[in-house]
């Protein structure tokens, strides 16, 4: 199977992926005002401190969002779905549910998702799986 997207990390972001390596997820959090932030930046978008520090989180969220998208990219075969989840942290990610029906019936708003990761290339990207409440 094709290996599809792979990531392509910056300096801003190799941490994070270097951690999805070893499938640990890693978020940034502004030890000025204590919040966590996603995507990777050098400094904080809630108070522009740039006293900010990796923190390995629990990869546990809810699902925000989602469309099923029946034109997927590789690797994915059949319908893919791209989601929004809110980590317990309060960051939200754009990611794929995977192992899961392509089925509104079966992806119920706020449902409980943990993370899971698939190769791509040299590295992992995090992606979700339901998981029971
Ligand atoms: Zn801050």
């Amino acid at each position: 199977m094709a290996d599809g997207l792979v990531p392509r990390p910056v300096p801003e972001t190799a941490p994070f992926w270097d951690a999805a390596k070893d499938e640990r997820l890693l978020v940034q959090r502004c030890t000025a005002c204590g919040r966590h932030y996603f995507y990777p930046r050098p400094f904080c978008p809630h108070c522009m401190s740039d006293d900010v520090v990796w923190d390995e989180v629990s990869g546990r969220g809810r699902l925000l969002s989602y469309v099923i998208n029946h034109r997927p990219l590789p690797p994915a075969e059949g319908a893919q779905i791209i989601a929004l989840v809110r980590l317990d942290e309060g960051v939200r990610l754009l990611t794929n549910i995977v192992d899961a029906e392509p089925d509104p019936e079966a992806l119920p708003l706020d449902a409980p998702v943990s993370v899971a990761f698939q190769q791509r290339g040299e590295y992992k990207l995090p992606v979700f799986r339901l998981v029971e409440p």
